[in-house]
């Protein structure tokens, strides 16, 4: 095949964030030593080269379950929890003797969604990993799945994947799986498979389409997750390639700018804060806007002021992030609110210039500036 100028991006990525699932590192829940030292050695030669990358890696909960002895899949939540803190040891050890032998120590680090909803502790965590960055260090990345319960986890690690692609402002996503990338149409039980697509340029209704259906049974997210973190990817300005781990040296290849894989493009990057509140914030309320307020946010990219504000619910601070919404409860945008919600209550359908006379005080004449906005189909 004629090398194509599109994946000259892979080439060109400095900071990577290669994310690997369970089905490529187990067999039956037994971690694979094999794999561990292919991906040890294709990611020392990239630090080799000056690239820095962070490695999102699952397994732990199939490497506890197997440890453990467990024969059938049906436990409970806190056993899994518990199987994921026996297995994570094992698969920590296993990475770090493997990048011992080139030399590269390991840092493990564990996170939760709602650790990261914090914009300090988001910060805290980019500082960290940059820092590992810095001193030739590979960052072992996985959930916190001993602490996660439903309202604070990601779930699956494509989505933490392409979360640590904005905390860190990477280049390229790399999601090793178990199938070849993503197919121009659900691949059937039986019958020819259907066209691998080379490079997607945008994720249109067409493409979700295609990745759906029983083409996806593996790992814990599916197709649809993979879309998901590449298109979150894409909005922090870095290109996904989605490839099969059983190709020898997938990732090597691939940052040599060898079509491997679906790569799907970079779009235009979103600045990282913005991400961060589109993507990953937990929204503490919620402001139902006017047909005016809601034009001036999509159309006009202008502020919410205090006039266009309907209704206001949920019990929120200076600094929290809430979401806007139209009055048939669209949401429309997500922003910081610059007024506690109790504020906001007593100031709602008021000019700015009465905020004072109201409040006996001013944070400005924007409930939400537009610097602390994100439009959601931005
Ligand atoms: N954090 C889970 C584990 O290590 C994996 C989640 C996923 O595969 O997406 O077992």
């Amino acid at each position: 095949m004629e090398p194509n100028p599109v994946r000259e991006c892979q080439l060109q990525a400095r900071r990577i964030v290669i994310k690997v699932g369970s089905s490529t590192l187990t067999r039956e829940g037994k971690l694979r030593p094999r794999k561990f030292s292919e991906l040890s050695r294709s990611i020392s030669e990239l630090v080799d080269q000056g690239r820095e990358v962070v490695l999102v890696s699952s397994g732990a909960i199939a490497a506890g379950s197997h440890r453990l002895g467990w024969t059938h899949r049906d436990h409970s939540i806190p056993e899994k929890q518990a199987a994921a803190a026996v297995g994570q040891i094992g698969l920590v050890d296993m990475y770090q003797r493997r990048f011992a032998r080139h030399g590269r120590q390991i840092g493990q680090i564990l996170l939760t969604r709602g650790g990261l909803q914090d914009r300090e502790r988001f910060l805290n965590a980019r500082h960290t990993l940059l820092a590992l960055l810095q001193m030739g260090t590979v960052p072992i990345v996985n959930e916190n799945d001993t602490v996660s319960t439903d309202e604070i986890r990601f779930g699956d690690n494509d989505s933490l994947s392409a979360t640590i692609v904005n905390l860190i402002s990477a280049d390229l996503l790399i999601i090793v799986t178990d199938v070849d990338g993503l197919y121009a149409e659900p691949p059937a039980a039986s019958g020819p498979r259907p066209d691998l697509l080379d490079v997607v340029e945008q994720i249109t209704p067409e493409i979700e389409a295609a990745a759906k259906g029983p083409g996806s049974r593996f790992g814990r997210g599916g197709m649809t997750t993979k879309l998901e973190a590449a298109r979150m990817a894409a909005l922090s300005g870095a290109a996904t390639v989605v490839c099969n781990g059983r190709q020898s040296d997938a990732i090597g290849r691939i940052a040599a700018g060898e079509s491997v894989g679906t790569l799907f493009l970079a779009g235009e990057r979103m600045a990282s804060r913005k991400h961060w509140l589109a993507f990953t914030a937990q929204t503490r309320g919620t402001l139902t806007l006017d047909p005016g307020a809601a034009n001036a946010l999509l159309s006009d990219g202008r502020s919410l002021l205090p006039v266009g504000i309907l209704a206001v619910e949920g019990d929120f601070g200076v600094g929290d992030a809430v979401v806007c919404v139209d009055a048939q409860a669209r949401p429309l945008a997500r922003g910081l609110s610059a007024y506690t919600s109790g504020d906001i209550q007593r100031i709602k359908g008021i000019a700015a210039k009465e905020i004072f006379r109201v409040l006996g005080y001013s944070n400005g004449s924007e409930v939400i500036h537009r610097d602390d906005l994100v439009v959601l189909d931005d």
